[in-house]
């Protein structure tokens, strides 16, 4: 197979290109609870599909999505099935967690067809681990079209490997050196491979692996499409891949720096752990005037401080970790809605609670790493920055809060008498 086309120029492979990504304005996210963008999108695509029903998806493969868990598609995937699946060359760019693998996953199943017995989607991936976390995705979401996706990876028997792909897989997903092997051992033809995707691309266009992606590249056809995802895009990655790219797409979903700048933070002296639950309840009133989100260390602490906010009387809602997917998304909606005014929660979830109008945190617990503070308390500037935090200090956490201070530059005063004025 030759190498030749003006997109396969070996000089271009290191080349330099400048398409730059236009900005967009980022719209409003209802998606998926800690799946948000978090940032600023960078997009020269505008579209935004909503659901999974307006896809245009093949039924089965919806039917998979579903059965799957997922209700509605995350930031990444409103913007990147779409182009995917008309057959545009993409790089996407969101921080991990956020949906990039069933993103490609749900795109390859789309284009697949399962009649026919051959491989017709390449995946490359830095490590073995990766690699079969990846064809587990691509299994169960093509479950009802009876898709076959096979993970051919380094430290498992090449015979037993040639055997399965000799047999027709629809789906390779694999690590560089086994891929190659596979190919040059002409186990895994190539001549049905229309889509070509390197999951972590920085990684994989990074020193070590640039090479091996380049050799499997080569022995692909000219046509095939190349879906580029990662978590970061350094600007040299960047360049390299844009040589091997037609005319991509970028779908950038930067990470907004988050600030405590115009956040007013206080702390209440509760000495011992046992008068934390007395001060909320003195500050109940004041919380629920607005919306309020609570702050546990621990889930166990998240259902002790719901149970006894409901035995007195106080209405607060509770979500954590330990909750099924289902459970929490129904109260994430309460809250939103304002339905629902206060929550207790764990910092598992501070990322995925829309804080625009949350004007009031309470640490109940002061978390245990500075991180989780900012993440906790802190705003993008997006949000317009605004809002009160009341921590919770006893005499072990003094310390803590000192930390705290000095590591982001800021005060925590004593709350005043008159908070609620300030909310
Ligand atoms: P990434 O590849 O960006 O790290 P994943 O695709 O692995 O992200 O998704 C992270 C987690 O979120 C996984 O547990 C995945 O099952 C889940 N997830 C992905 N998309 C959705 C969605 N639309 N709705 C709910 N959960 C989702």
């Amino acid at each position: 197979m030759s190498y030749s086309s003006e997109r396969r120029n070996e000089d271009q492979w290191t080349g330099d290109s400048k398409n730059g990504p236009r900005e967009n304005e980022q719209p409003g996210y209802d998606g998926p609870p800690g799946m948000e963008p978090e940032g600023v999108i960078e997009s020269n695509w505008d579209t935004v599909i909503e659901t999974f029903d307006q896809m245009n998806l093949k039924d089965e493969l919806l039917r998979g999505i579903f059965a799957y868990g997922f209700e509605k598609p995350s930031a990444i995937q409103q913007r990147a099935i779409l182009p995917c699946v008309k057959g545009r060359d993409v790089i996407a760019q969101a921080q991990s967690g956020t949906g990039k693998t069933a993103t490609f996953s749900i795109s390859i199943l789309q284009q697949i067809d399962t009649a026919v017995n051959d491989c017709q989607a390449l995946i490359l991936a830095p490590t073995r681990e990766l690699a079969q976390q990846i064809q587990k995705v691509v299994i169960a979401l093509g479950d009802f079209m009876q898709a076959q996706c096979h993970a051919c990876i380094g430290g498992t028997n090449v015979r037993e490997d040639m055997r399965k792909l000799e047999q027709g897989v629809h789906v390779v997903v694999g690590t560089p050196g086994r891929v190659y092997d596979m190919i040059s051992r002409r186990a895994l033809r190539t001549h049905c491979i229309k889509m070509f995707v390197l999951d972590e691309a920085d990684e994989m266009l990074s020193r070590g692996f640039k090479d091996q992606i380049h050799d499997v590249f080569k022995l692909l056809c000219q046509e095939v499409q190349v879906i580029l995802l990662s978590a970061t895009m350094p600007n040299d990655v960047m360049d390299v891949s844009k040589c091997f790219m037609r005319d991509p797409i970028t779908i950038l979903v930067q990470k907004e720096e988050l600030t405590l700048e115009g956040i007013k933070q206080f702390y209440v002296f509760v000495e011992r752990e046992d008068w934390k639950l007395e001060t909320l309840c003195d500050l109940y009133d004041t919380l629920s005037i607005t919306q309020a989100v609570i702050f546990c260390n621990t889930r166990r602490k998240v259902d002790w401080l719901t149970e006894n906010m409901h035995n007195r009387d106080f209405t607060v809602s509770a979500m954590h970790g330990d909750m099924e997917q289902r459970e929490r998304d129904v109260i994430m909606r309460q809250f939103r809605t304002g339905s629902s005014r206060v929550l207790i929660t764990t910092d598992l979830l501070a990322r995925g609670i829309d804080v625009q109008q949350v004007s009031l945190v309470i640490n109940y617990d002061i978390p245990s790493n500075r991180e989780n503070y900012i993440h906790r308390i802190g705003r993008g500037g997006r949000f317009g920055r605004k809002g009160v935090a009341i921590n919770f200090v006893t005499t072990d956490d003094k310390r803590t809060m000192n930390d705290i201070e000095q590591h982001y530059h800021t005060r925590i005063d004593e709350m005043p008498m008159n908070v609620a004025d300030l909310i």
